[in-house]
């Protein structure tokens, strides 16, 4: 079973990157796939909150009128457009056809774009291996890296869309009060944070379930949303555990009672971190001609397609820190993967920091290195 998840253009590349990170770093029976992308169009229903109540074009005829609206925070949602469930299908099955993605294999556009009735996720009832989830808002509502909700309405849109065949199944079998089940339904979109915490299924969901997906998967989904929950409540605990960090040729890989968290860097990425952990005591910018040989040669050795011409003039753009702003920019991309991996304040002993001026260093006791 595969899921392919479409990165709509819009969305940040490193969320999307995260997104698929963590779904592959529990191994089972599903297979997801990334890098792929749909390009941005204009939406063709633009509403405000003022029309929201005139929000049903035919471009939607497919809802129910009885579906019911999420709240969002008023303040929050006033005049972003929003798309019609079907448009956002149709994007979904788009890159499906171009890609020529098989009927079987769930494919799910992973989008920033508000849609009619406020849903953090949905798949389509007439072809329910399509679905789209939404990116964006997620810091409304919980204080973690908006990739652990996101993957978590990934696996929980496989589910239902395997549970329930109609949206009559649907709106039958969602708990209207919350009791901490992935088909609670949360008409007040805070509720989602009792989903999340407990990445739980309720005995009568889990019926169904068994009933209608097969033993591997199911088990596989069921392992997905507990590394989740564990990983999420990691990243949200401000004095846990020490963390470990193993760095393979493009991951650092963070360990602990939550699992492996794992952040994948570009080679130029890499090489840089390389050369700021090997210094404890951290790096100015205006020395870091002094560590051009160590530099270079963890960037060759990460990048074995290049000449050493290509590599060495690469270097020395980014080693002239008063003149290019390549080593800053990408300091700063490092520093956002690793918070949209960890949370702003795990990522703090491991991330590249410093004043103007001052040496950069990466914070960790070097004891918790793996080699
Ligand atoms: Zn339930």
């Amino acid at each position: 079973m595969k899921i392919n998840l479409i990165r709509d253009r819009n969305v940040d590349q490193e969320v999307y990157a995260q997104v698929v990170d963590l779904l592959q770093s529990t191994p089972g029976a599903i297979q997801f796939k990334g890098e792929l992308i749909i390009d941005e169009e204009e939406p063709e229903v633009q509403f405000s909150l003022s029309f929201k109540n005139k929000i049903i074009s035919e471009n939607s005829a497919d809802i129910k009128s009885s579906a019911k609206e999420q709240q969002i925070p008023q303040a929050s949602m006033a005049y972003k457009p929003r798309f019609s469930w079907r448009k956002l299908f149709e994007r979904s099955n788009k890159v499906r056809l171009t890609k020529s993605i098989p009927e079987l294999e769930a494919s799910y556009l992973i989008t920033d774009k508000e849609n009619e009735l406020n849903y953090f996720s949905a798949f389509d009832v007439n072809q329910p291996s399509n679905g789209f989830i939404q990116a964006s808002d997620w810091d409304l509502f919980i204080d973690s890296p908006a990739a652990y909700p996101i993957a978590y309405e990934v696996i929980a849109t496989f589910l239902q869309s395997h549970m329930f065949k109609s949206m009559e199944e649907v709106e039958q079998n969602t708990h209207q009060k919350p009791i901490g089940c992935m088909n609670d339904f949360c008409q007040d979109k805070s509720q989602v944070l009792l989903k999340l915490r407990t990445a739980d299924i309720c005995k009568n969901c889990m019926g169904i379930l068994k009933e209608r997906i097969e033993p591997s998967i199911l088990k596989h989904a069921i392992a997905l949303m507990e590394s989740l929950r564990l990983k999420m409540k990691f990243v949200q605990n401000i004095d846990d555990e020490q963390t470990l960090l193993k760095i393979t040729n493009k991951q650092l890989q963070f360990m602990g009672n939550f699992g492996t968290i794992t952040i994948s860097l570009a080679p130029m990425e890499m090489a840089i971190y390389k050369l700021f952990l090997n210094h404890k005591e951290g790096i100015r910018f205006a020395d870091l001609i002094d560590y051009k040989d160590e530099f270079l040669n963890y960037y060759r050795t990460l990048s074995p397609n290049l000449t050493y011409d290509a590599c060495l003039n690469t270097i020395t753009k980014y080693i002239r820190t008063f003149e290019d702003n390549s080593m800053s920019e990408r300091i700063s991309k490092i520093r956002k993967k690793i918070e949209g991996g960890l949370g702003k304040e795990q990522a703090k002993p491991f991330i590249i920091a410093g004043a103007n001026a001052e040496p950069k260093r990466i914070e960790v006791d070097r004891n918790f290195l793996i080699k």
